[in-house]
């Protein structure tokens, strides 16, 4: 027994897949023809998708916003638990990954309720913010580059209603927040990022160890 978060090593990951995920056929696909590509370690994973999507059923958002697409997971995860009313705003800047995305929520038949914006996401947060967006989302999942977390974390506050929940993905880096030898800009954002988190009054927290580590932040 331990009242600390366990490690998981290879087979002990593999046990939690087998009991804890129900992966969508048509998630399962994505993740194989993800694999091929040489960035795939970027795509979240299974349990980290069963997690988002039992939140997204408990919470049934209305709006979601979602920054960092890839080849569409994460939004497909989502989509698939959405209230039929439910719609993603989802940002990205690569034209290829994001074709792949869509073929995916074409097949799974959600991609009238994903609109993906193609273009730095700041500029896309500050189009939403400009249209009168504040305080209308009730969810927003932040996974782009982590030079920009900070940014788009205030703007994502913005549009979030009080009540609404905020998950910052990779808050751990493989344990790199840790190693003072570390002095990549991505490194250095995400330290920063979580120092000013754990002070920041705005919203309620808790760092999750799920994958590479997410922060659920609840807007007051
Ligand atoms: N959530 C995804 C993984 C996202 S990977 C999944 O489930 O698979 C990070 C993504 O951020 C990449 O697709 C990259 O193109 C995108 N990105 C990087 N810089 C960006 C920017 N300035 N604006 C919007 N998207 C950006
Ligand atoms: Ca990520």
């Amino acid at each position: 027994m331990s009242n600390r978060s366990i490690g998981l090593d290879d087979a002990l990951l593999a046990y939690l897949l087998e009991h804890g995920v129900r992966e969508a056929p048509l998630l399962a696909e994505l993740r194989r023809e993800t694999a091929a590509l040489p960035m795939a370690r970027m795509q979240i994973s299974p349990e980290q998708g069963a997690f988002m999507g039992l939140l997204v059923e408990l919470l049934a958002p209305r709006r979601c916003l979602e920054i960092g697409v890839f080849t569409g997971y994460s939004a497909l995860a989502v989509a698939l638990r959405l209230p039929t009313d439910g719609l993603i705003t989802a940002c990205d800047i690569n034209d290829d990954w994001t074709q792949i995305a869509r073929r995916y929520w074409q097949r799974a038949g959600v991609a009238e309720k994903i609109h993906l914006h193609l273009g730095p996401a700041n500029d896309t947060l500050d189009a939403l913010l400009r249209d009168g967006a504040a305080d209308t989302y009730d969810f927003a999942f932040i996974d782009a580059d982590k030079e920009n977390y900070e940014t788009y974390y205030e703007k994502s506050l913005a549009l979030l209603r009080p009540g609404g929940l905020l998950i910052a993905d990779n808050v751990l880096w493989s344990g790199r927040v840790l190693d003072n030898g570390d002095h990549e800009a991505s490194t250095k954002a995400l330290r920063a990022f979580n120092r000013a988190r754990i002070r920041d009054e705005r919203v309620s927290i808790a760092m999750a160890p799920i994958a590479d580590g997410l922060t659920l932040m609840r807007k007051r």
